[in-house]
């Protein structure tokens, strides 16, 4: 994009110069005229050339930068361009007989508090560039030292997988760390949890404690259904809160709702 922007360190811009890249990202998406397609801030257009070109039904792109925005619709005249910050957005209202396919390069500072949201509030297929450990966070399993409260939540919605890693020098300006390509597919409706305020507190509360065992974190909320549960799931109360798997914490949420606070 011909736009004469000084990178804003307080909106996380991080420019991705590097064409191969982009397209890779833009082609695990696979992307047809079937999908809507949403860009979280397309910044200075890297990745949005390339989701034109494989011909989107349609293509709305979030940027908060006011800078940014008026640049973005003179270049990219058939996208629709809302100048908004991405966590105001109302991912709850997107059409669910349309297909979602949401991507982009984020700002690292807000980065994992919109995957949280995306993850729960809409159904779609999901291409992230993060910071390398946000990305290995999200996409950990049960029992590694990565996974924690957003890998928890992120998994209860959607199948993660880690894609690729990109080094700094890609960008300008360059980051300090390396970046990762995740992508989240939302699981059927059926298969996403329902109590989800008193699951996302039980979530968050558990990994405030994370090197604590559960018996001592829970010790408020135990009762026989919990003992119960525990024994049938292969848990015990020595066990801390990263040996629980998305779908046995959402068991324990059963055994311990009506006691804790949402
Ligand atoms: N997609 C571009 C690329 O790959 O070169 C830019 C990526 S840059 C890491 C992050 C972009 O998100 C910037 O354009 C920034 O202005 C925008 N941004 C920052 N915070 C935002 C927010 N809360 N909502 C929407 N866009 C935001």
């Amino acid at each position: 994009m011909q736009i004469n922007h000084r990178a804003k360190k307080s909106l996380g811009q991080n420019f991705l110069q590097d064409a191969n890249i982009a397209r890779k990202i833009v082609d695990s998406l696979r992307i047809s005229s079937e999908d809507s397609v949403i860009e979280i801030g397309p910044g200075q257009g890297a990745l949005t050339k390339f989701i034109l070109e494989a011909g989107p039904g349609s293509l709305t792109l979030i940027e908060k930068d006011r800078d940014l925005a008026p640049a973005l619709e003179a270049e990219f005249p058939e996208a629709e361009v809302v100048q908004q910050d991405a966590l105001k957005f109302r991912w709850e209202d997107l059409d669910p007989a349309k297909t979602w396919k949401i991507v982009g390069n984020l700002p690292y500072n807000v980065a994992s508090k919109i995957m949280w949201d995306v993850a729960f509030k809409c159904r779609a297929m999901c291409v992230f560039m993060v910071q390398h450990e946000v990305g290995m966070r999200i996409t950990a399993d049960p029992g590694s030292k990565k996974y924690g409260a957003i890998s928890v939540w992120v998994q209860s919605f959607c199948h993660t997988d880690y894609l690729f890693k990109v080094p700094p020098t890609v960008f300008r300006p360059q980051p300090k760390v390396d970046s990762a390509v995740i992508k989240f597919i939302s699981l059927p409706e059926n298969e996403k949890p329902v109590d989800i305020e008193g699951l996302a507190g039980l979530v968050k509360y558990c990994f405030q404690y994370r090197r604590k065992q559960l018996g001592k974190i829970l010790k408020s909320f135990i009762s026989d259904q919990v003992l119960e549960w525990a024994e049938k799931e292969g848990i015990t109360l020595a066990d801390r809160p990263e040996a629980l798997s998305p779908l046995q914490f959402q068991g324990l949420y059963k055994c311990v709702k009506n006691d804790f606070p949402s």
